[in-house]
């Protein structure tokens, strides 16, 4: 194991703490998700060694392989969602933090047919995730499309929405991204009262995320270290 990750990993655990606190919060109330993209498995088992219960995934096929190696975690995935594979990730992943158009609702609320989804759990967690850009490439709904996606999720039994879920973009203080996202949050819950969770933060910005109310933070290299070259 190398000795560099348990120190990283406390040392990020430290910060998440001091920060919970300066807000007022308690480190408890926040979920770091270790992001594990690109890494080994053997890294996902050195961190559950270490005590890590949450690890996030960016693409299926990846994330599907390590689920099946590692199975008593749970995996939470944060990428760009295809709607063919969303009944897939569905069969492995505890939360998916990518909701961001009513069609994926659909998907994952129909009747399940394949053998992956018969396995499913009954519930999955999701997150409505935000796209804090003008950019609508970028993954996330629209502040605009945000109601009636949200609407949607409520009304699908096999769906409970936890909250919204942003990435902060380039270019704009991250405070500044977060406060709004915070401010959407608070729009949601309107809609959704039981949708009381933010998705937000990563390396470079979760002390940011946190001041503004994150819960659920997504943190990679700052743990792992950097990410090999994808294959
Ligand atoms: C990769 C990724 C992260 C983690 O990024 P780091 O900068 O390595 O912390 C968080 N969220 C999403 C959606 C990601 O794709």
């Amino acid at each position: 194991m190398s000795p560099d990750l348990g120190e990283r990993l406390a040392a990020i655990r430290d910060r998440v703490a001091a920060a919970a606190r300066r807000s007022g919060r308690e480190p408890a109330a926040i979920t770091t998700i270790v992001v594990t993209k690109f890494q080994p498995v053997e890294l996902v088992r050195e961190l559950r060694e270490l005590g890590v219960t949450d690890f996030g995934e960016n693409r299926h096929q990846e994330a599907r392989e390590k689920a099946a190696l590692v199975p008593d975690v749970h995996w939470h995935f944060v990428g760009q969602l295809q709607g063919k594979k969303a009944r897939q990730v569905r069969a492995y992943a505890s939360v998916i933090h990518s909701i961001d158009r009513v069609s994926l609702v659909d998907t994952l609320d129909s009747p399940g047919e394949s053998a992956d989804s018969s396995a499913a759990p009954p519930t999955v967690d999701v997150f409505a995730q935000v796209n804090l850009t003008d950019d609508p490439g970028r993954g996330g709904a629209a502040p605009a499309d945000l109601p009636a996606l949200v609407e949607r999720i409520e009304a699908a039994p096999g769906l409970r929405l936890l909250g919204v879920m942003a990435v902060a973009p380039l270019g704009e203080e991250p405070r500044a991204a977060f406060a709004r996202l915070r401010g959407i949050a608070d729009e949601v819950r309107r809609i959704a009262p039981g949708a009381t969770r933010i998705s937000a933060g990563m390396s470079a910005d979760f002390e940011d995320a946190i001041a503004e109310g994150a819960t659920h933070l997504r943190i990679g290299t700052a743990i792992t270290g950097s990410r090999p070259d994808r294959a």
